[in-house]
C-alpha cells in the first residue's frame, strides 16, 4: 500500500495506476508534518491549501486523461532559499522576513510545471551559510535520528524533512557541501549536479561561482527522477550549461559497475575520519570490487589547500551578493523614523537582519576584496582552485569516478561547534573540492557507524556533465547493500516520540 513510507517511484506508479489520488498522498504528507514537525523544524513555510490545490489540479488532469510527468501529483519540500511566488521565502534570515516574491525560480516553475506538489519551505543556515542549520535565524532543525543532533546544513531542513517521512523528496542547495553533507547526516541520498546544470535563476545567491541546486531523496533512483525534472538549460541563468541532460534515470537502474574504475584519494582517507566512517566506506568499496569494479589509488596533494582557499572566495562573493540587502528595496527597514538619513537606515538594518556568521563574512569577504590585499588573498585563493581542477583532471585520466567519505564524523550535537567556526568549516573538508572544481557528486548512505548507530555517507564524484556516472555506481551499491542489510537503513518512520 503506497504511503509516507513508500519511494517517490512506487508513489508515482500508484498514482499513475489511480490506486492513490495526489490529495490523499498529499494529506498524508501534511498529517505527518503537522504531528512530527513540532520536534523536526524542518519546516519555516507549510502551504496546507496550496499543496492540496496543486494535488487537487493534478488529479483533475489525471481524471482527465492528460499525459502528465513522472513525478505529477508526488510531493516535495523546497528549500527556502528559491524564490516561490506569493509564498514567504527568507533564505533563513531576519533580513528577508515578511518577503513574497512576486515570480517563481525556475526550479519551482519546472516542479509546478511537472505537477510536483509543493509542500512548502524548509529551514536552513543563513544564507546557506553553514554545516548544521544552526545558523538559521528561525531556530535549529532537530536530526530525525537523534534530536539532540544537528542534521547537517545548511540544507538541514530539506534532509531532515525526507528523513522524517514529512517529504519523499526535497530541493537544497550547495554551495561546498549543503547538499551532500546533510545527506550523510541523515542517511538519505543527496546530489550537487554539475555546476551550471541546474538553473539558479531566482535562488538567493551566496557565492555565485559555486552555488549549485540540487535533489535530495531516500533512493537513488528517486533523486535521479527528480534531477531530470529540475536540469536544464535556462537562458536566464548566465551560468545555465547548453547542453543535453546526463540520462540519470537510465543510469539509476543499470545496477552494473562491471569494468568501470574507482578511484580512492588517498587524501581524504585514513586518519582525521571517524572509526566508523572508515569502516562503512571500506565495506562500499569490497562490495564495488564484487560488482565487477576496479579500483585504483589517486592522490589530490592540493586538497589540502581546499578549504582555506574556498573561505576567501565563497565570502568574498558573499560580501558582494548580500550588498543588495540595504533595507531599500526589499525586506526588512529599521530606524526609518524620519530623524535617520539613508545610510543610518541601511547600517541599522543590516545591523538587526544579518546574524553573527553572515556579518562575520561580510567583514571577511569585504577585506580579502580591498584594493592592497586582493592579490594576496582572492588572487590566491583562485590560483589553488586551478590546482584544485588539475587534481581532479588528473584523477579523472585513471578513474571513471572518484570516491571519498562525505563527512569527517557521523551527526555531531546541536551547540557541540557552534561557536567554533573553524571546527564547523572542516564539516566540509571533503565536499568543498567538488564546488571549487565544478564537478559534480553523490552523497550515499552506506550504513550505521558502529560506535553511535548514526548514518555514514559515501561520496561518488565524477567529470563535469558526467552525473550519471554516479548514478550508475550508487545505484549499483545501493542495491548491494540491500541485499546485505535486507532493508534500506531508513526502512520505517523513525518513532520520534520515544526519543530523547
Ligand atoms: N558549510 C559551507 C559554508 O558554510 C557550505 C555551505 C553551502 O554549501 N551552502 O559555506
Amino acid at each position: 500500500m503506497t504511503n509516507i513510507h513508500s519511494t517517490a517511484a512506487d508513489m508515482a506508479s500508484a498514482l499513475a495506476a489511480k490506486e492513490i489520488s495526489s490529495v490523499e498522498l498529499t494529506q498524508q504528507h501534511l498529517d505527518r508534518i503537522a504531528s512530527v514537525d513540532g520536534k523536526i523544524n524542518a519546516f519555516l513555510h507549510i502551504d496546507n491549501a496550496g499543496a492540496l490545490e496543486q494535488a487537487e489540479a493534478i488529479d483533475k488532469k489525471r481524471a482527465n486523461g492528460e499525459k502528465l510527468s513522472p513525478l505529477a501529483g508526488v510531493p516535495i519540500a523546497v528549500k527556502d532559499i528559491l524564490a516561490q511566488k506569493g509564498i514567504p521565502t527568507t533564505a533563513g534570515s531576519k533580513i528577508l522576513e515578511g518577503w513574497r516574491p512576486p515570480y517563481d525560480s525556475t526550479v519551482v516553475a519546472k516542479l509546478k510545471a511537472a505537477g510536483v506538489v509543493i509542500l512548502g519551505k524548509t529551514n536552513m543556515d543563513e544564507f546557506a551559510m553553514g554545516s548544521s542549520t544552526e545558523n538559521s535565524a528561525y531556530g535549529t532543525t532537530q536530526n530525525p535520528w537523534d534530536l539532540t543532533r544537528t542534521p547537517g546544513g545548511s540544507s538541514g531542513g530539506s534532509a531532515a524533512a525526507v528523513a522524517a517521512f514529512e517529504a519523499p523528496l526535497a530541493i537544497g542547495t550547495d554551495t561546498g557541501g549543503s547538499i551532500r553533507q546533510p545527506a550523510a547526516l541523515t542517511g538519505i541520498v543527496g546530489v550537487k549536479p554539475t555546476y551550471g546544470a541546474v538553473s539558479r535563476y531566482g535562488v538567493v545567491a551566496y557565492s555565485s561561482s559555486l552555488d549549485q541546486v540540487g535533489p535530495f531523496a531516500r533512493t537513488v533512483l528517486d533523486t535521479a527522477l527528480l534531477h531530470e525534472a529540475i536540469a536544464g538549460h535556462d537562458e536566464r541563468d548566465s551560468t545555465s550549461i547548453n547542453a543535453p541532460v546526463p540520462q540519470v534515470v537510465a543510469a539509476a537502474k543499470r545496477l552494473d559497475v562491471k569494468g568501470m574504475k574507482i578511484g580512492v584519494i588517498k587524501e581524504l582517507s585514513g586518519s582525521g575520519f571517524q572509526a566508523g566512517v572508515s569502516a562503512r566506506i571500506a565495506e562500499s568499496i569490497e562490495l564495488l570490487v564484487a560488482a565487477g569494479a576496479e579500483i585504483v589509488e589517486v592522490s589530490c596533494p592540493n586538497f589540502e589547500y581546499a578549504l582555506a582557499a574556498y573561505y576567501l572566495i565563497a565570502p568574498s562573493e558573499a560580501s558582494s551578493n548580500l550588498a543588495r540587502f540595504d533595507s531599500m528595496r526589499y525586506g526588512l527597514r529599521v530606524g526609518d523614523d524620519g530623524s535617520r538619513g539613508a545610510e543610518e537606515v541601511m547600517s541599522a538594518t543590516r545591523e538587526a537582519g544579518f546574524g553573527k556568521e553572515v556579518k562575520r563574512r561580510i567583514i571577511l569577504g569585504t577585506y580579502a576584496l580591498s584594493s592592497g590585499y586582493y592579490d594576496a588573498y582572492y588572487g590566491s585563493a583562485q590560483k589553488v582552485r586551478t590546482l584544485v581542477k588539475q587534481d581532479f583532471d588528473n584523477a579523472f585520466a585513471k578513474a571513471d569516478v572518484l570516491i571519498s567519505p562525505v563527512t569527517p564524523t557521523t551527526a555531531f550535537k546541536i551547540g557541540e561547534k557552534s561557536n567554533d567556526p573553524v571546527a564547523m568549516y572542516l564539516s566540509d573538508i571533503a565536499t568543498i573540492p567538488v564546488n571549487m572544481a565544478g564537478i559534480g557528486g553523490m552523497s550515499l548512505p552506506v550504513g550505521l557507524a558502529d560506535e553511535d548507530g548514526l548514518p555514514v555517507g559515501l561520496q561518488i564524484m565524477a567529470p563535469v556533465m558526467q552525473d550519471d556516472r554516479f548514478y550508475r555506481v550508487g545505484g549499483t551499491l545501493e542495491a548491494a547493500l540491500l541485499s546485505k542489510w535486507g532493508q534500506p537503513i531508513l526502512s520505517e518512520a523513525p518513532d520520534l516520540a520515544v526519543q530523547k
